[in-house]
Order: C-alpha cells, then sequence, then structure tokens
C-alpha cells in the first residue's frame, strides 16, 4: 500500500476490559504511557498516545472497556466509552482471540454497527491460541463479525500483526497536517500518569482483597535539590479505600504491603520521568466515595470526555 501524501486523525481502542487495549495502545506508541494489569478496569480514564510516522500521525485514545453498569461508577466507564467513539476517525475493536466469541463482544459489536461507526476489529492475543485451533477460531469470529468485515490478527506483547495494523489505521485517516509536536507521545495531565502507576501496583499486589474501590490522588510533586546539587523529584500521593479493613490491608504488618506498592510505583515513576523519585505515600478511608458525584469528580474521574 502507498499513501501519497501525509495522514492524520484520531483513533479510539475499544473492547471489554482485559482485552488487551493498553497493552496494544503501549506497543504500537513504544513507550510505557498507560498502565496494564491482569485486573480487568485498570484504566479508568481516557488517555491519548501519539504516533508519528514518516506516512502520517496517529493520536491514539483509550478508553475503558465497555462493561454493563452496575453503580455510578460503571455508569462513568461505559458513558465514556460510548462517547469516545464520538469525533474519532476510526475506531480499534479490540477482542481477545484467546478466548471464544462471547456476550460482551457481540454487545460491543452491536452497539459499533447501530451507532453506525467506523471500525476495524483487532483480534488480540493470538499468541495464546493454538496452532490446532487457529483456523477455527477465525471461523468463530467471521460468523459474530460477518463475512465482510476486515480484522487484523496481533500479538500486543510480542508486536506481532502490529506493524499491518497500523498501515490499515493510516487508510482510515484523512490527509492532513501533523496535529502535535513528533516528540510528544502523551497529553495526559502528569498527575494521572503518575496515580496510575501507584494504583496499578495496588492491584497487582492486592489482588482481589482490595477491590476496584480504591483511587488515588496527587497531592503534590515538587522539584527538589540535594546537598550535592543533584535534583529529584518529590511526590506525595494518597490512596483512597472504602473501608478500614481495607486500609489495613493496603497498610500490611509494620508497614510491609504500602513498602511494596511504593517502591515497585516509584521505579516506574523514575522512568516515566526520567528521573530519580523520592515518592510519599498515605492510605485515607472515605466511605463511599464511589456513589459521590463529588468524589468522583474531585479523585480525577470526570464525566465530561
Ligand atoms: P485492557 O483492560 O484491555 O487495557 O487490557 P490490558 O492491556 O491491561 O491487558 C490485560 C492483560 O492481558 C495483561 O496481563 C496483558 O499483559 C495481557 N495481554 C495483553 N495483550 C496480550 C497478548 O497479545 N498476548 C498475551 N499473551 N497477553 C496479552
Ligand atoms: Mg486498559
Amino acid at each position: 500500500m502507498s499513501l501519497s501524501n501525509y495522514r492524520s486523525g484520531f483513533v479510539t481502542l475499544l473492547g471489554r476490559p482485559n482485552v488487551g487495549k493498553s497493552t496494544l495502545l503501549n506497543k504500537l506508541i513504544g513507550e510505557k504511557i498507560t498502565i496494564t494489569s491482569p485486573i480487568a478496569q485498570t484504566t479508568r480514564n481516557k488517555l491519548k498516545g501519539i504516533l508519528t510516522t514518516k506516512n502520517g500521525q496517529i493520536i491514539f485514545v483509550d478508553t475503558p472497556g465497555v462493561h454493563k453498569p452496575h453503580h455510578r461508577l460503571g455508569e462513568i466507564l461505559v458513558k465514556n466509552a460510548k462517547s469516545a467513539t464520538d469525533g474519532v476517525d476510526v475506531v480499534i475493536f479490540v477482542i481477545d482471540s484467546s478466548e471464544e466469541p462471547g456476550r460482551g463482544d457481540e454487545y460491543i459489536l452491536n452497539f459499533l454497527i447501530s451507532n453506525k461507526t467506523e471500525f476495524i476489529v483487532v483480534l488480540n492475543k493470538w499468541d495464546l491460541v493454538s496452532k490446532e485451533f487457529r483456523n477455527l477460531r477465525i471461523e468463530q469470529y467471521r460468523r459474530l463479525l460477518g463475512i465482510n468485515r476486515t480484522f487484523q490478527i496481533v500479538s500486543a506483547s510480542n508486536g506481532e500483526g502490529c506493524p499491518e495494523l497500523v498501515d490499515m489505521l493510516l487508510t482510515f485517516l484523512p490527509e492532513g497536517p501533523k496535529l502535535y509536536d513528533e516528540e510528544m507521545i502523551c497529553d495526559q495531565p502528569l498527575d494521572n500518569l503518575l496515580s496510575d502507576l501507584v494504583r496499578e501496583q495496588v492491584l497487582i499486589n492486592t489482588r482481589e482483597e482490595v477491590p476496584h474501590s480504591v483511587a488515588v490522588k496527587i497531592e503534590k510533586i515538587e522539584e527538589m535539590q540535594r546537598k550535592n546539587g543533584k535534583t529529584f523529584t518529590a511526590i506525595l500521593a494518597t490512596i483512597i479505600v472504602e473501608r478500614s479493613t481495607q486500609k489495613g490491608i493496603l497498610i500490611g504488618k509494620q508497614g510491609s504491603m504500602l513498602k511494596i506498592i511504593g517502591q515497585s510505583a516509584r521505579s516506574n515513576m523514575s522512568k516515566l520521568i526520567d528521573g530519580p523519585v523520592h515518592l510519599e505515600l498515605f492510605v485515607k478511608v472515605v466511605p463511599n466515595w464511589r456513589k459521590k458525584v463529588s468524589r468522583l469528580v474531585e479523585f480525577g474521574y470526570e464525566e465530561d470526555f
């Protein structure tokens, strides 16, 4: 394929939780800007990543997964996912091909079709499909998607199929100039990225014991100087939970859990910022924060997209 003129535009990643949207975005952009974890619903905020190639510029918007709402937080997640399809040039509908087609994918597919959204399908996690099942799996998804639907097979974790996906995406974008500087890879406020790095470690280290009722607020980011003149970034963050039992789990025996969370988060922060970081973590109980809209906004979950 050859594109004679430069192209630029917006692309949304949409799909059930845990299908690999954030991993795919990271792979395409080539830098860890969005958190990934084996636990569903890690990504709560919209997140853009920018890919600049010699043929075009793609601005990616990562979204929370589409799922049926249970409480207010869920409603907002779904609303964001739906509004993320508005005004973009093309949507990537990401599917976990290591599993058979299910109702969740059908739900999203029907939403995209009825919404008349322009979309391409990505069958991700292909590395997990054993060779003898591959033909069958493609047949199963052809049946779900319809014979004429184009799809790209990828493995976000090893990059297989990603260059082909980028080429395919560019054909959907209008001709146009670069919309962002080449050096820019992300337009998220630093606060959101930093708080996500803490939340990622909370989810990884506590698993089901501290469910999704956790938020992280960055209270302070400050450039400081050591006696020897070297600078570092001091970050103060509060982890908000709903119950005091969860606070206990998060702190752990003599602070052991909080220490593990803090060390890993700090190391990732320091990669993101590209410099030394001093991180201080506090845990606070705010009962029912997920049900209070004012709290949702305070902790960064804005309804407005
Ligand atoms: P999201 O909720 O859709 O953003 O999913 P994540 O990107 O957080 O990925 C969920 C889990 O699937 C993580 O443990 C990833 O490492 C894993 N994963 C994502 N893509 C692939 C893939 O192509 N192959 C394999 N084996 N695992 C993947
Ligand atoms: Mg994600």
